[in-house]
Order: structure tokens, then C-alpha cells, then sequence
């Protein structure tokens, strides 16, 4: 009946759905939720885009997914620059000129780097093997101590020498007074919010919501000659080698009657005695006048069935793990795994879109 179902109607599914369709593909896009665009899924309250799976924020590097996206979308001039709290204090991130001189007092360059290369000597890592040590060489033990552990371990859930190094290499450490969170070319909000940008890809395509793949899949056998599945990878084989590590986030979105909270979309709580991670303000990532404001609180938890997974852990034991199932996915002919939960890769967007592309190219040679 269909070329493809499409489990999952986040930006992956949405992606492949759209290049297919423009191939002349027949496809049926299905996912659990009451609504398209997965994670990326914006809700409006108080005339807010609230991002209601956690904060997103567009940036890439690639040229060739700049534009693609831009094809669904305007986007605004939206610059990322979370700041930090830790007790009394508050800091700039990422880590760079600003964060070492209010952390230190240093004023140029070479006094930053001083300072961090003293810190760094008490430790002798040549090869950092875990995050804690890549923390420690990045930056020193003031930063890691106020700024990365706590919210770190908050995050994870886990000790900092239990996580791979490449988590915190994610985040720039720059010796310029430049507070722009990411190293990318462009960046910014889609105006209007995510979600238009998935029902634009979704446009013209059969799309079912509150359908369960597996119990669709009982009564459905033969729908389509192919499936792509963005859900768990782990779940598709029923958890056969034991479940994979996820973890899960819960927000508490407040209504507050206030012009302006906390005067910045992203402030992250870095010691550990505060139980969330960060608190965003929506209306701060497309410059809003509101009268009123929207916030949500994040809490990091381990994921456990029935919850919603946000990020995959891939330390070694999980990417062992992940092989195991990914081999089986190989000798598959009419299935393709795809996303964050597919790949058990902790994607960004835009990386979500090259990876998708890909798969389609491939899929429509
Ligand atoms: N991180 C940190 N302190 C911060 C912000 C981030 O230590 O104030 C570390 C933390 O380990 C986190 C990682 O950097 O997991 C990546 O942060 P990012 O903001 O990229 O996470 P995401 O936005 O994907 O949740």
C-alpha cells in the first residue's frame, strides 16, 4: 500500500519523508504522540514558542543543510549565550575570556592561559581518557569545579570519569571575549517556531498520530515495502541484549506573570545542590515583548520505561552494546534505522539532517 512507513515524525522522519515523497514515494508517516515533530515540537502559550522537549537552537556548519532547512523556515538572529550560576555567582559560557575573568580576575589572553596551564600541571593528563581528565586539560580545576562537574553529574547522573571525554568537547573554550555558545557559521531560530518547519516537510504526506509502531505492526504486516524507524533501536528487538542506557528529562513549565525573568533564554545551575540543570526562557529566543512569560525548569533522570528518552549514553559499555544491535540491523532489507534513538547517537538538528539525507540519497539510488 505504501513505498514506506515512517515510524516517528520528528525531524528525521520528516526529512525522509519529504525526499521521498519528491521522488514520487507513497508514504505513511505514524508516530505515538498527538503531535508531528517529535522533539523539535513547539507549543504556543501566551503568544511564546515553548519549547516543550527542551530548548533548540539551529546551528551548523554545513552550507548544504543551512539552505535546506531555510527552504521551510526564516530564521532569526538568535545567538546562543547561556549563562551560568553557581551559588552567588554568575558566569559566562562558554568557557572564554569572560568566564576566566570574572573566575580569575585575568584580563588578556596569555594571563588566561597561564592560569589554566598552572592548574593543568597539577595533574599531569597527557591523554585524557574520560571527561573529567578532558575537563581538567581544557580549563582547570576552578571551571570544572564550579561550572562543568556539578551540572555535569546532574545531567548524566553519572561520576565525570564514568563519561566520554567527547561530551564536553561539544563546548568551545575560546581566549576571546565572545559569549556565542557554538563555533558554527550560522545559526539562529526558526521564525514561527520548529513545528512548522516539520508540518511544511509533512505537507501532503498521510500522517497517523497516537499509533503505536508495534501494536500498528500486529495489525498491519504488510503496509508498506519498506520501514524506516526512528524509536529505540534497542526497543525494535524487544531489548533482546538488555536495554540500552537513555537519559530522560522533566520540565516544569511555568506561566509567570512578569515581562522578564531571568533576562537570558538559557541559564544553567551548575552545583549540584540545585536539583534542576537549567531554567530557559522561551520568549528570549525570538526577542519577545510579551507582557507575560513562559519558563521551564529541566530535571535530568535515567531513563525508565514509560518516560520519554532525550539523550543515548554513549559511553563504551552502551556503544558495545549499540554494536550488537546495529549488526542486526544490518541484515535487514526492509527496515533503516535513523535519528538519535535509531543511531543511539546524541545528534544535533542539523546532523540530524545530514544523516537523514543520506539515508534517503542512498535509499532512492
Ligand atoms: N556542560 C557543563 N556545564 C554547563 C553546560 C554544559 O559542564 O554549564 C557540559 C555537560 O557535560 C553537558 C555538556 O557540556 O552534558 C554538553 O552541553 P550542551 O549544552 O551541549 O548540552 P545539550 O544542550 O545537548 O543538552
Amino acid at each position: 500500500m505504501y513505498d514506506y512507513l515512517v515510524v516517528g515524525a520528528g525531524l528525521y522522519g520528516a526529512v525522509f519523508a519529504y525526499e521521498a515523497k519528491k521522488a514520487g514515494k507513497k508514504c505513511l508517516v505514524i508516530d505515538k504522540r498527538d503531535h508531528i515533530a517529535g522533539n523539535i515540537y513547539c507549543k504556543e502559550i501566551e503568544g511564546i514558542q515553548v519549547h516543550q522537549y527542551g530548548a533548540h537552537i539551529f546551528h551548523t556548519s554545513n552550507k548544504e543543510v543551512w539552505e535546506y532547512v531555510n527552504q521551510f523556515a526564516e530564521f532569526n538572529h538568535y545567538i546562543n549565550s547561556p549563562v551560568a550560576v553557581y551559588k552567588d555567582e554568575t558566569y559566562n559560557l562558554p568557557f572564554n575570556m569572560n568566564t576566566f575573568n570574572k573566575m580569575w580576575g585575568v584580563r588578556t589572553p596569555a594571563e588566561a592561559q597561564a592560569k589554566i596551564a598552572e592548574q593543568r600541571a597539577e595533574y599531569h593528563i597527557e591523554n585524557p581518557q574520560n571527561l573529567e581528565e578532558q575537563a581538567l586539560m581544557l580549563v582547570g580545576k576552578d571551571v570544572y569545579q564550579k561550572l562543568i562537574k556539578g551540572y555535569t553529574e546532574k545531567q548524566w547522573g553519572r561520576d565525570c570519569k564514568d563519561l566520554p571525554a567527547f561530551i564536553i568537547k561539544r563546548l568551545p573554550c575560546r581566549f576571546i571575549y565572545d559569549n556565542n555558545y557554538f563555533n558554527d557559521r550560522y545559526q539562529g531560530i526558526p521564525i514561527g517556531g520548529y513545528t512548522k518547519i516539520v508540518e511544511k516537510m509533512l505537507d501532503g504526506i498521510e500522517v497517523r498520530l497516537d499509533t503505536d509502531y508495534f501494536e500498528f505492526i500486529k495489525e498491519n504486516p504488510d503496509i508498506a515495502d519498506k520501514t524506516l524507524f526512528t524509536g529505540m533501536i534497542d526497543q525494535f528487538y524487544d531489548f533482546c541484549y538488555g536495554p540500552l542506557q537513555y537519559r530522560s528529562v522533566r520540565f516544569e513549565t511555568e506561566v509567570l506573570d512578569c515581562e522578564n525573568y531571568q533576562g537570558n533564554a538559557v541559564v544553567n545551575y551548575t552545583e549540584r545542590e540545585v536539583p534542576y540543570t537549567r531554567i530557559i526562557e522561551h520568549k528570549h529566543f525570538e526577542f519577545g515583548k510579551q507582557p507575560k512569560t513562559v519558563i521551564s525548569r529541566e530535571y535530568s533522570s535515567e531513563w525508565k520505561p514509560g518516560a520519554e528518552p532525550y539523550y543515548p549514553v554513549n559511553n563504551d559499555e552502551n556503544n558495545a552494546l549499540y554494536e550488537k544491535y546495529k549488526a542486526l540491523a544490518d541484515q535487514e532489507t526492509k527496515v533503516i534505522f535513523g535519528g538519535r534513538l535509531g543511531d543511539y547517537k546524541y545528534y544535533d538538528m542539523d546532523k540530524v539532517i545530514e544523516a537523514a539525507l543520506r539515508t534517503v540519497q542512498k535509499e532512492l539510488q
